[in-house]
């Protein structure tokens, strides 16, 4: 490619800094849930989708100094920042406070791990931002970490995991969508489970590889749940961004989510456009991990299937380990999508981002760096 990727002051839309330990977040609880983490010995809340031992939870090399993963925030300054001339990292902290079944408990945590995000993380460098973590289980405490939080422009999404209890269609979820809309921000469905469900539509699998691979069809789920329910009907304005989904999957479940959706559209009524379109105007997915064919020409074939080059994100997905060396960009990336996915896709989907900048120089910026739209 004539141009390069670091040229391009490329958004990753996907970054995981470590997960915080409980000593971490101490000084971010209020004194009654200090006390009960204290007095009951918690700690390690580690999602279970991705154990810290797992070769898919960080690349080797991506192990800080006591084994963590993600290392600190030298080493993701180091690894990801100044590697691509990255312009601005979206930190999706992977944490149990997604996963609690008490309601309270994964508020207090959602609260304390944002808090600890903005003073640890985004205060000390600029290039960061982040999604607001919340607890699904009740909405109302959701929403109330989101208004909370939204008032800090460097928040740009609201972030949810791919498995939870119920579809994401259902109306349980619709007060999240409708402050995530009011508030400007993206909800973004990231890979993972609160394994309040089996992972599978068959039962508990045994083994991490059956998890992990059964994602895609989580999103699938997800997805067709959004779109069936009519999300996207009542929330006109919602952006929602599949995160660590995969991609090529999802041609052909547009093919068959809109050849059905013809067939039986008299039962959504409300479901007022084909999947395809719905999906082009309202769902936008990382680009990490490519799930792409080993042939490089393969992949443009893919993306030409999807019918828009404005779906894709970049991401590089740190630190779990979804490809070596430099190879962010998958080979076959059309060279007219670069700036599309590394630039111009993020800031039209994360408008936040947009928003922080004087236009005129990211124009003038934009026309030095080659970008083009
Ligand atoms: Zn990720």
């Amino acid at each position: 490619m004539t141009v390069q990727l670091r040229d391009l002051g490329p958004i990753d839309c996907d970054v995981h800094p470590p997960t915080p330990r409980m000593a971490e977040l101490l000084p971010y609880l209020d004194p009654h849930w200090r006390e009960v983490m204290v007095g009951r010995g918690i700690d390690g809340l580690e999602l279970a989708s991705y154990p810290p031992g797992s070769p898919l939870t960080a690349r080797p090399e991506w192990h800080g100094p006591d084994g963590r993963p993600g290392g600190d925030l030298e080493m993701l300054k180091r690894e990801v920042l100044e590697r691509w001339g990255v312009r601005y990292a979206i930190l999706n902290c992977l944490h149990g406070a997604m996963a609690m079944f008490s309601e309270d408990m994964g508020a207090a945590l959602a609260r304390a791990v944002n808090d600890w995000i903005a003073k640890e993380w985004l205060d000390r460098d600029e290039r960061f931002r982040a999604s607001i973590l919340v607890t699904p289980r009740s909405p109302e405490l959701a929403v109330a970490e989101i208004e909370r939080r939204a008032s800090d422009p460097r928040f740009v999404q609201v972030l949810l995991l791919a498995a939870g209890e119920t579809p994401l269609g259902r109306r349980a979820h619709w007060l999240i969508y409708a402050a995530a809309e009011r508030l400007g921000l993206p909800v973004g469905i990231h890979a993972g489970s609160a394994f309040h469900q089996p992972m599978t539509s068959l039962g508990w699998p045994s083994f991490v590889v059956e998890d992990y691979v059964d994602q895609a069809t989580t999103f699938q789920h997800q997805l067709l749940s959004l779109i069936a329910e009519g999300v996207f009907t009542k929330f006109p304005r919602l952006t929602v961004v599949l995160i660590e989904s995969g991609v090529t999957w999802l041609p052909a479940f547009l093919w068959r989510a809109t050849k059905e959706w013809r067939a039986l559209r008299s039962e959504v009524p409300w479901v007022d456009r084909s999947p395809i379109e719905i999906v082009r105007d309202h769902v936008r997915l990382t680009l990490q991990p490519v799930d792409a064919p080993a042939e490089p020409e393969r992949l443009a074939a893919v993306i030409e299937e999807l019918g828009s080059d404005d779906l894709l994100l970049f991401s590089t997905d740190y630190p779990h380990w979804q490809w070596d060396g430099d190879d962010a960009l998958p080979p076959g990336l059309p060279e007219r999508l670069l700036s599309k996915v590394a630039v111009l896709n993020p800031r039209a989907t994360y408008r936040r981002l947009a928003a922080s900048e004087p236009e005129e120089s990211v124009r003038e910026e934009s026309v030095a760096r080659g970008i083009v739209s």
